[in-house]
């Protein structure tokens, strides 16, 4: 199958080709005029939408609350957490020049905000009655990443970040997991992707934290996305920006501070999990239109078509789908090849002879169901039905082929042959020299040692000392 000026390289073919051609063939997104970064479309900026709206309703339910703050960060800040500053430098965008002179102190870009929001969490924490502290804020941050990629790795991206100030470090731990929970459901429930939770291993961890934690998902190639991260930050950033209690007996104390966030790279996430070599492959609940309408009328006949087309997308919205009616003058096949690039879950085809029959035809994004004539009465009803089926078909697929690509090994043998096509979970001394030799090697890193490991006492895969963890590591190339 080769490309056509409609569709995209095969999936099959050459992964790489199909995900850049796919993000700009369906809609989500264009390449920005400054390198690395996009604009993001109606399209696409639904399903941010969408995904925003699930994970916003659970932040507030975990007692969180949304703030706001600057864009712009005094340099002097970024530089009191000395790992912190370290690890971000290099991707740092730095305003020297605003209102036509050179300025005193220059200007960060946030590329996170651990750093202004502690300042702020030191003006509002004095005792103990005002822990935990729990914020979230929702914004564009900026990293200057050398590779971009849309959705995944782009220079200015869209995100949430909480941050919480505790008391002590169980209470800050609490919180840390709390949220490693949210966005594993997150994942799972809404974006059908079975990411794996985990915490990283000391050379993966964010600048300043203590302990980092993520999520990761398996995408259809079989290499690795950290789709989220939460971490706890010890008294790091309170020790640099002073956020300080007072106990019940009048002692002052440092807080122990959370962050995590999760940005638009999950867009890219659902693509590459999902898609196949026709197109986008939209979950339900992540879908701008949930079901598309194509009226199948020649000139003439068109209008008691149209009359029940409009009826029926009626009755369809007021049972809660999002549906879409296509009447735009093009031929049914043009349509029915657009929806599938751009990964409609449902299609409803009405023409003059099933409406004589008083029936729609359905058509599934996947399976080899064929099309199925439903009772138009029935519609709504077979139409939440089969979203739901949908769902979870998606995931279960998601979760078959993470299993039939994740391979327990004890040998470096093994281990080459796993990592070349998916993940590998092995024993692994925690050594950086040696993640860096692996990934040398074999291109493959540590991505999380899983919360649900199994315990295991053998030696390292690579270089035969004893384990770190106790429990298995999850190795893969990633993105
Ligand atoms: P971090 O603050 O580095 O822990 O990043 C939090 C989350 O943001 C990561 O887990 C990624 O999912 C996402 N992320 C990091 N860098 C980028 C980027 N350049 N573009 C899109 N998403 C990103």
């Amino acid at each position: 199958m080769a490309r056509d000026e409609r569709g995209v390289t095969p999936r099959s073919e050459d992964f790489s080709s199909w995900y850049n051609e796919l993000v700009t063939k369906a809609q989500l997104v264009e390449r920005g005029p400054a390198k690395g970064t996009m604009v993001i479309r109606p399209y696409g900026y639904r399903i941010w939408e969408l995904l925003q709206a699930e994970l916003d309703h659970r932040i507030k339910e975990t007692g969180h609350e949304n703030a706001y703050f600057p864009l712009f960060i005094p340099d002097s800040y970024v530089k009191r957490e000395a790992e912190h500053i370290d690890g971000f430098s290099p991707e740092l965008a730095v305003v020297t020049h605003a209102g036509g002179k050179e300025l005193d102190e220059p200007l960060v870009v946030r590329p996170t905000s651990e750093t202004v929001i502690g300042e702020m969490m030191a003006r509002w924490v004095s005792s103990y009655r005002d822990l935990p502290l729990l914020l979230n804020q929702w914004a564009n941050v900026v990293r200057w990443e050398l590779r971009p990629r849309m959705f995944l790795r782009t220079t200015e991206f869209l995100w949430q970040e909480g941050h919480t100030a505790h008391a002590d470090e169980a209470d800050a731990m609490r919180e840390t997991r709390q949220m490693l929970d949210v966005y594993t459901e997150v994942a799972r429930d809404i974006a059908a992707i079975p990411v794996v939770p985990g915490e990283k291993t000391p050379g993966e961890r964010f600048a300043g934290a203590v302990r980092t934690f993520s999520i990761e998902g398996m995408m259809g190639d079989g290499k690795a996305l950290q789709a989220g991260t939460s971490h706890y930050m010890g008294t790091n950033f309170a020790r640099a920006f002073d956020i300080r209690y007072s106990t019940d007996a009048g002692e002052l104390e440092l807080c122990h501070t959370t962050s995590w966030g999760m940005s638009t790279r999950m867009i890219g996430g659902v693509i590459m999990t999902h898609g196949d070599d026709k197109g986008l492959v939209l979950p339900p609940k992540l879908a701008p239109y949930q079901v598309v309408i194509v009226p199948i009328a020649r000139a003439g006949q068109a209008e008691p078509v149209l009359t029940a087309v409009r009826e029926l997308a009626a009755r369809l919205k007021a049972a809660g789908v999002r549906t879409h009616v296509d009447d735009r003058p093009q031929t049914p096949g043009f349509k029915f090849n657009e929806w599938e690039l751009r990964g409609v879950p449902l299609r409803l085809e009405i023409g003059p002879r099933d409406l004589a029959a008083g029936t729609a035809l359905l058509a599934r994004r996947l399976g080899d169901e064929g099309k199925t004539p439903v009772a138009l009465d029935a519609v709504p009803e077979v139409v939440v039905t089969e979203l739901e089926r949908f769902q979870r078909f998606l995931l279960r697929r998601a979760v078959d082929f993470r299993e039939s690509r994740t391979s327990t090994v004890d040998s470096w043998q093994e281990f080459t042959e796993a990592v070349a096509t998916g993940w590998a979970s092995t024993p692994h001394c925690g050594r950086p020299d040696c993640e860096a030799e692996i990934k040398a090697a074999t291109s493959a890193t540590p991505r999380c040692v899983p919360v649900e490991a199994p315990g295991e006492s053998g030696g390292c895969v690579r270089c035969g000392e004893p384990s770190a963890y106790g429990r298995r590591v999850l190795f893969g190339r990633a993105y």
